[in-house]
């Protein structure tokens, strides 16, 4: 787990904490110090992760709709169909419990994490969208050309 140093306000004592720790107890004057900058540091990595998590996840899905298309069989057209929308099931799903949860979570640094992935979940909806109808129409227009 990743650690940092902090400097006691009481006895200036120098104090290794891990980070997502709240309180610490200084060994020298034993006071408790609550430790409200590194849950903001903290923060700030999860931000990262939560985003990317929201995003990454349902563009992830695409390669696995896709990977799953072109071992299927081609000609069922309804399951392709169905398989192109998973990443934007994904996405959407994604993005409705983030919001939720990013509503009722009672610890704040939880429910900026839920903010986050929803942002990320909100390109992801558009992206996914986006994916779906081109996909659509390049599919109908494949069928077109075939017939
Ligand atoms: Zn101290």
């Amino acid at each position: 787990m990743d650690s940092t140093i902090i400097e006691c306000a009481d006895c200036s004592q120098l104090l290794r904490v891990p980070i997502g720790s709240k309180f610490v107890a200084c060994p020298k004057c034993s006071s408790n110090i609550a430790l409200e900058f590194v849950q903001k540091n903290d923060g700030g990595v999860m931000f990262t992760r939560g985003f990317f998590f929201g995003l990454g996840l349902p563009l992830a899905m695409i390669l696995v709709s896709m990977t799953i298309a072109s071992v299927g069989d081609s000609q069922d057209y309804d399951g392709f169909n169905i398989l192109l929308l998973i990443p934007f099931t994904t996405a959407a799903i994604l993005l409705a419990i983030s919001a939720t949860l990013s509503r009722v979570s009672g610890e704040l640094h939880q429910r900026n994490v839920h903010v986050d992935i929803r942002t990320g979940a909100w390109i992801s909806v558009v992206l996914t969208l986006a994916f779906y109808f081109i996909m659509s129409i390049a599919v109908m227009v494949g069928r077109a050309g075939v017939r």
